[in-house]
């Protein structure tokens, strides 16, 4: 049955905080889903298709940039 839903988002997902990262690549090194790339070396940018809104990345980044919000 999860097969269904496979192509549904979650309700949740994680949503950085651009200007101030400083693309260390924690978030990315830590994300189970592999949602967040480091784009063009300079800040986390994470998929919102691939992102489950798990907060994995939120917890590990030094510098609290990452905020799980409830999609819109
Ligand atoms: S909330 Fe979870 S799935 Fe989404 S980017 Fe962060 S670690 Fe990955
Ligand atoms: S862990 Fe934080 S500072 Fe590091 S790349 Fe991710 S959002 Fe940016």
């Amino acid at each position: 049955m999860s097969e269904m839903v496979g192509k549904k988002l979650s309700p949740r997902r994680a949503v950085v905080d651009i200007a101030a990262c400083v693309a260390c690549g924690t978030c990315e090194d830590v994300c189970p889903r592999g949602a967040v790339t480091i784009y063009q070396g300079q800040y986390a940018k994470v998929q919102e298709e691939r992102c489950v809104g798990c907060g994995k990345c939120a917890q590990e980044c030094p510098a609290s940039l990452i905020k799980v919000e409830v999609r819109a």
